[in-house]
C-alpha cells in the first residue's frame, strides 16, 4: 500500500496545464523545482519524459476507478 491514496491533494480546481481537464496528477520538477499538473490522459502522454526528471509525481489517478474515492469530493 501506499501513502498517496490517504493524502490526496488535488481537488476539482486543479487543472491539467496541458488541456485544461481536472488534474489527477502532480509533478514537481527536481531541477527548477516547478510544479507541473496534469489530467490521466497527459500524465501518461508526459511520463516517460518527465517522470526521470521528477522529485515529486504524485498521481491519483487511481481515484477515476475508485467511485467510493470519487464519492468523498
Ligand atoms: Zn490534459
Amino acid at each position: 500500500m501506499t501513502a498517496a491514496l490517504a493524502d490526496p491533494i488535488l481537488t476539482a480546481v486543479d487543472r491539467c496545464d496541458r488541456c485544461g481537464a481536472q488534474a489527477y496528477v502532480r509533478v514537481v520538477l527536481e531541477a527548477s523545482g516547478g510544479e507541473l499538473q496534469f489530467c490521466a490522459h497527459h500524465a501518461r502522454a508526459v511520463e516517460s519524459t518527465l517522470r526521470p526528471l521528477a522529485s515529486v509525481w504524485h498521481d491519483e489517478t487511481s481515484r477515476l476507478t475508485d467511485p467510493v474515492a470519487l464519492a468523498e469530493d
